[in-house]
């Protein structure tokens, strides 16, 4: 465990960007396992993520970060674990929350596509499709009707206890979704909605 995190060190040295997926190959361990080791080593300050892609934490690499923006409704993604979608094992996609995670997976719906959320509570990734999700609670921490990731069932049962609610699997938590916001899909996101084009022109 010591040895693969110095090591990804010495690769990030070497190479100065690579994904989750290249470091899984290398390794030949899972892409969540990989995912463990990045979020200690972002805790530690070592490195950084953008774009889906791992990045020593150096001047250059932080000033280079861009303010990516939700494929779905652009807001600007601040979630330092936002959901992530891979789509055919190239492109990385990310969505500011779980709500827009699977408006992404509608627009992708006959690719291969995996994905991964955080658990709530633990922060723990989670591949989605075993996750478990409270819909529509009362707790909005991003788009409505809110989408919130447990990787436990009786964790989001408690969790709708207190909330509100429906808990649901991957799949019907999809179809909530897609169904309750076919009609507009930016409506559910426009309060914090932010275009990059008028932070320039801010400037
Ligand atoms: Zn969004
Ligand atoms: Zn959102």
């Amino acid at each position: 465990m010591m040895d693969r995190k110095k090591r990804i060190l010495e690769i990030l040295r070497e190479k100065n960007e690579v994904t989750a997926k290249e470091l899984a190959n290398v390794f030949k361990v899972s892409e969540m396992t990989i995912y463990r080791d990045i979020k200690q080593l972002e805790k530690t300050g070592e490195i950084i993520r953008k774009h889906g892609s791992i990045l020593l934490n150096t001047k250059e690499n932080k000033e280079s970060k861009t303010v990516d923006t939700c494929p779905i409704c652009e807001k600007a993604i601040t979630r330092s674990h936002p959901y992530k979608i891979v789509i055919e094992d190239k492109k990385t996609l990310e969505a500011c929350c779980e709500h827009c995670g699977f408006l992404l997976h509608k627009k992708y719906e006959d690719k291969e596509v995996s994905a991964i959320t955080y658990d709530f509570i633990t922060e723990n990734p989670i591949t989605a499709f075993n996750a478990y999700f409270v819909v529509a609670s009362s707790a909005k921490p991003c788009c409505s009707p809110s989408v919130i990731p447990f990787s436990s069932k009786e964790d989001a049962e408690k969790f709708a206890k207190g909330f509100g609610g429906k808990v649901l699997n991957f799949f019907e938590a999809y179809n909530e979704i897609v169904n309750s916001t076919n009609r507009n899909i930016k409506s559910c996101c426009q309060p914090q909605t932010i275009k990059l084009s008028d932070l320039k022109k801010g400037e």
